[in-house]
């Protein structure tokens, strides 16, 4: 497993790699969410490369980017084993060089949801993401849905920009109590831990509600409030029942919707989501 980091030994790198070549990005602390990725990505790709960036342009001035967890060496330590062929960890110098001017902005899908909450959030990431790809001009890209408006962004901006590379986008992977893994759930006490299940049972009561036959996107959304709301240690920040596409609130649910939500839990934030159809 090559483990690269300047954009030099990026070059020197891919060129030993057969195609084609899959990325996976993450910002590391690699649980079985991203390992299902890597997997996803070594059975599709003839090579598979990991970027690990805990990148600070996402992060805005009072978010979590400090305390954001780190571990290389147990990230390296979980990725030998899969066949990975090169690990790339670039660091803010290489990928912000002095004098960096330059952005990537997708208009209108950033702006509800994690967009409005979180300001210049898209921004650093399709930024960042269109640099791992002119960097490594890997053939595919793996995402999780678990960030469902980052993946409907890096679609929209591969499209737009002409990047000839495939975004895969797999399914969330949770834990055996419905909870989304994350990397930030390592921030949780335990008291917190089990409070935080609380997101997936408010998105498995309205799926039921769903199922039953209830179209009305505000009772749906209320459904999901009114669980949240019963877990004291758990506030909500937004709650949403929106066209897939458009990412739009809904009235009525008739195509394909995403129910989504943030939820702090103490002063960490955890998002999740189930998709309707
Ligand atoms: P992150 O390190 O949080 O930036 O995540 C890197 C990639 O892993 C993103 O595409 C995430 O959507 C994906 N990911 C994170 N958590 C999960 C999960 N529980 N299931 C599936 N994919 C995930």
């Amino acid at each position: 497993m090559m483990i690269v980091t300047s954009m030099d030994e990026l070059r020197i790198g891919r060129a030993m790699l057969d195609e084609p070549v899959g990325l996976v990005p993450t910002m590391g602390f690699l649980h079985e969410g991203h390992l299902s990725l890597v997997r996803k990505a070594k059975e599709e790709c003839l090579s598979v490369v990991v970027s690990i960036f805990v990148n600070p342009t996402q992060f805005s001035p009072s978010e979590d980017l400090d305390v954001y967890p780190r571990d290389l060496e147990r990230d390296l330590r979980l990725l030998d084993p899969l066949g990975v062929n090169m690990v790339w960890t670039p660091t803010p110098d290489v990928m912000y060089p002095p004098g960096f001017q330059t952005w990537v902005e997708v208009e209108k899908l950033t702006q509800p949801l994690e967009g409005a909450r979180r300001p210049g959030h898209f921004r650093g990431v399709t930024t960042v993401v269109s640099k791992l790809f002119a960097g490594l001009q890997p053939q595919r890209a793996y995402f999780g849905q678990k960030d469902a408006q980052q993946a409907a962004v890096i679609r929209r901006m591969t499209n737009d920009m002409n990047f000839p590379i495939d975004i895969v986008v797999c399914p969330i992977v949770r834990e055996e109590d419905g909870l989304a893994m994350s990397s930030r759930n390592k921030n949780l006490d335990p008291q917190q831990r089990q409070a935080a299940t609380v997101l997936y049972r408010a998105l498995t009561e309205a799926r039921q509600a769903y199922d039953a036959g209830q179209r009305g996107a505000g009772e749906l959304r209320r459904i999901m409030e009114d669980v949240i709301a019963g877990e004291p240690l758990a506030k909500v920040q937004y709650i949403s029942c929106a066209d897939y596409d458009s990412l739009d609130e809904l009235e009525t649910v008739q195509g394909k919707a995403l129910l989504s939500m943030a939820v702090y839990v103490g002063k960490t934030r955890l998002i999740d989501n189930f998709v309707l159809q």
